[in-house]
């Protein structure tokens, strides 16, 4: 509680002013080129949004989406990233069936072992988010118990600092196994 209360209210407002600025460069991106786009992010609450950790999970995402287009050979149209208070984010125009985006999109937060920390959203060409519903799956469950994490962020049931760590955890044992995996590639 007390880490809460030292974040200042200009980072506060540098955070809101980033969220502002994202939506304004969703509504830009589908303005100009009147498709699909899937906007990326990191679930990561709190203050610090920045940290060399997470410019590492934003990169494994980053590939990972890359991989998801080039696979379904999806034409991509604008593609362009940027970070601030907000923290990592990505922006990608596709001119592809909208749900056949989200889909992929949320096959991928489920398969991949960071997808949990994953924020893949997808908006149609007019700015409308589909939803996990719209294309018939269920909400996401929160990172630390089975709940909405709706229900677990308006109720306060976890707070920064658990949550902090559960991230921490799922980043660890997805980057230590990484290096062994090289390890024994070159020992083996
Ligand atoms: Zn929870």
């Amino acid at each position: 509680m007390a880490d809460n209360l030292l974040v200042s209210d200009s980072l506060v407002h540098k955070i809101a002013a980033a969220r502002e600025l994202k939506s304004a460069t969703q509504k830009k991106i589908i303005t100009s080129f009147q498709k699909p786009i899937i906007s990326f992010s990191l679930n990561i609450p709190g203050p610090n949004k920045n940290l060399q950790q997470y410019h590492k999970i934003y990169i494994a995402g980053y590939k990972a989406i890359m991989k998801m287009v080039n696979n379904n050979s999806w034409p991509l149209l604008f593609s362009h990233q940027k970070n601030n208070a907000a923290g990592f984010q990505l922006f990608l125009s596709i001119n592809t069936d909208v749900k056949q985006l989200k889909i992929q999109s949320i096959k991928l937060e489920e398969k991949h072992p960071l997808g949990r920390i994953f924020d893949i959203d997808v908006l149609d060409n007019l700015g409308r988010a589909v939803s996990r519903k719209d294309v018939g799956f269920t909400s996401r469950t929160c990172l630390i118990c089975s709940n909405n994490p709706l229900f677990c962020r308006r109720t306060n049931k976890h707070t920064l600092e658990e949550t902090l760590t559960a991230i921490n955890k799922i980043t660890d044992s997805f980057f230590s196994s990484g290096e062994l995996r090289k390890e024994v590639h070159k020992h083996g």
